[in-house]
């Protein structure tokens, strides 16, 4: 056993590609980038990388392609400290990629490449074992394939935590196994197949069915969250800050849920924590540039 390990993400990395280009082009038409960048990527790595910021011992289970993106975004990792032990290699494919087009009134189009990402398979969460098995928290969403997502929440004995993006509805073997639920408006309505409720006691009323895990947390951009801990549903309001950026508001949100709740933080708390730490990331330009310290986090008052 490793008592050390706080967070196992079992997610996606990819190449984030980014041009900003003056207008996004037309069906057929070729157009100049104003400028270009590439950053590391996917919603798991993403979700790591808070966890990290934040202080714990984070470990990695997915998949990279056999080409230089590959070794780069595992240094990139291994940088943030994360543990890349099981990051493996996949032969003959890509590293996962998203390419991202980006306007000047910040509208963009994505085209993502699963790459690697599409072949995690319960046999690497086999073969992550007790990375699995034995961490505080376990994290995944849905740029891998499902059959990943349920090995994991089969092996996981700690809190499994599941932010099913992109939205798309859930088997029920799989919401059965799952502990915390994350979901923005959109992934709400695809799980549960209606619009999220306005009113406080409506949205408990849904999460009550039967079916719906025992804990559930719903952000609301710039408004917060609500949080279901099996009790009641709370709204937990976010401070104010100058927005900047908000790509990775919501995984830094999860890494930062995944933190305090593998150091023992009643989900409720757990939530008021998160906010905060999503909205010190929009602060800043880019998904994970912006991903706060615990200093930084303390120091946001709501
Ligand atoms: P997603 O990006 O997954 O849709 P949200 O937009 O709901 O996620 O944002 C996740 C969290 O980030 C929110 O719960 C909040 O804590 C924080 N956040 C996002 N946008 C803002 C904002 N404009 N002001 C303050 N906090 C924000």
């Amino acid at each position: 056993m490793r008592p050390d390990l706080d967070v196992t993400v079992v997610g996606s990395v990819n190449v984030d590609l980014v041009a900003t280009v003056a207008a996004l082009p037309l069906p057929g038409e070729t157009v100049p980038a104003l400028d270009y960048a590439q950053f590391i990527g996917g919603k798991g790595s993403n979700q790591a990388i808070a966890a990290a910021r934040l202080g714990r011992a984070v470990a990695f289970v997915g998949l990279v392609g056999d080409d230089r993106e590959g070794t780069a975004v595992r240094g990139a990792l291994a940088a943030e400290g994360v543990d890349v032990t099981y990051l493996e290699v996949c032969e003959g494919v890509p590293t996962g990629r998203a390419i991202v087009l980006v306007d000047g009134t910040a509208e963009n189009s994505i085209v993502v490449v699963g790459g690697a990402n599409q072949s995690l398979g319960p046999r690497h969460i086999e073969a992550a074992g007790e990375v699995v098995r034995r961490a505080r928290v376990v994290v995944s969403q849905l740029e891998i394939p499902l059959d990943a997502v349920s090995a994991a929440a089969r092996t996981c004995e700690g809190t499994f935590i599941l932010n099913p993006a992109p939205a798309r509805s859930l088997p029920r073997e799989l919401l059965d196994l799952v502990d915390v639920l994350v979901v923005n408006e959109v992934e709400y309505e695809a799980v549960t197949g209606a619009a999220l409720p306005d009113d406080v006691d409506d949205l408990e009323r849904a999460v009550r069915e039967p079916g719906m895990p025992p804990g559930v947390v719903v952000t609301l951009g710039a408004r917060g969250a609500y949080v279901w801990d099996g009790e009641q549903v709370a709204h937990v309001a976010a401070p104010r800050v100058k927005v900047v950026d908000t790509t990775g508001a919501g995984d830094t949100f999860i890494g930062a849920l995944a933190d305090a709740l593998s150091r023992g933080e009643e989900l409720r708390s757990a939530v008021q924590w998160a906010v905060r730490a999503g909205a010190a990331a929009v602060r800043s330009l880019g998904a994970t540039t912006g991903m706060p310290t615990p200093e930084q986090v303390q120091a946001l008052t709501a």
